[in-house]
């Protein structure tokens, strides 16, 4: 199906974000929750099913499930095996529960998974995402079982951090042993926390070690290829570029089509919408689509992030 989404930016929708549930298991201590602001329930299947059906046929090729943790949603199975079957259909999780799941999912139609690990040390695994030790070893284990259910190619998600930083040419040998791909995430830090790690400078000494650079249509991302192994890094804030180049929709954990990560304003509500409508929502919300570090004038920028996304993410941490 040809896209048909393309905002007035020139920029095309081929990809889907939506977040099954607000709740999660862990407490990470930066995380931007998706840029949802107070969410009020959980998407029902049938919302799930008729948005990814809307958005296939608008031309949306891939679909990431998110969250809160995705797979404390019930019957995430079923729900995926009513996904279009043309999709390309990943979720990005902690990985705590992936080791007892990971089958089921690849066999209802999930073809991959990002799995978002922080660091390998136990401490240090513990004190960012409030987990316990034996969460990290269920994560090692989600990697393990997802390598066997043929959920690849498998990415590694890592937010860089001041408490990582030191850790990375540790991960990068792991997924380098594992055969996973390394993304390294630049903070969005919504609450300025100041904990963000040196990304500019980690992605010098990718480039420096580098045998081969590639760059990825989606946002312009940079990917490393390095004696096996392959270093993606994310770079959001303030990038034009990244904005530039985006391809994605979002709907949120309580069924709002949600236009940008880091806006709050432009929401569109689902509600009872059957297929056919949810198309021109979809529509409507593409036609709300702006690159939020670009184009937009320094003070309204501001506002949205201060005003609408920031101040109401805060109190829920
Ligand atoms: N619980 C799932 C997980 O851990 O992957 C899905 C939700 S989580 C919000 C999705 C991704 O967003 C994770 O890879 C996480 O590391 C990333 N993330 C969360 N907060 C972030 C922030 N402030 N800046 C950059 N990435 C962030």
């Amino acid at each position: 199906m040809p896209c048909q989404m393309v905002d007035s930016f020139g920029r095309k929708v081929t990809g889907l974000r939506i977040a099954l549930t607000p709740r999660c298991n862990l407490k990470c201590i930066y995380c931007h929750h998706e840029g949802e602001v107070g969410p009020t329930g959980e998407i029902p299947d049938e919302m799930v099913v008729n948005v990814a059906r809307a958005a296939a046929e608008l031309g949306v090729r891939s679909l990431k499930f998110t969250g809160g943790e995705p797979l404390l949603r019930k019957d995430l199975a079923d729900l995926i095996s009513q996904m279009p079957q043309d999709l390309d259909i990943s979720l990005t999780t902690n990985g705590v529960f992936l080791a007892e799941q990971a089958e089921a999912l690849s066999e209802a139609g999930l073809d991959r998974v990002n799995i978002s690990l922080d660091s390998l040390d136990s401490k240090n695994y513990c004190a960012i995402t409030g987990g316990k030790a034996r969460d990290l070893e269920r994560v090692l284990a989600g990697i393990d079982a997802a390598k066997e259910a043929g959920l690849v190619p498998i990415k590694l998600n890592v937010v860089v951090l001041k408490k990582n930083e030191a850790e990375i040419p540790e991960l990068i040998d792991f997924c380098r042993r594992k055969g996973v791909i390394l993304q390294l995430i630049e903070l969005l830090d919504l609450q300025n926390l100041g904990i963000s790690g040196d990304i500019e400078g980690i992605e010098r000494s990718l480039a420096a070690q580098a045998d081969s650079i590639r760059t990825r249509e989606m946002h312009r991302r940079k990917k490393y290829f390095l004696k096996g192994a392959e270093v993606e890094v994310v770079r959001p804030m303030d990038n034009t570029e990244f904005c530039a180049n985006c391809t994605r929709l979002r709907v949120t954990s309580d069924g709002k089509i949600k236009p940008c990560l880091l806006r709050s304003d432009n929401l569109i509500e689902i509600g009872t919408c059957n297929t056919e409508e949810i198309k021109e929502l979809l529509r409507a919300a593409n036609a709300r689509r702006e690159p939020y570090f670009g184009t937009v004038p320094e003070q309204v920028k501001h506002a949205h992030n201060i005003e609408s996304s920031i101040r109401q993410i805060l109190p829920k941490i």
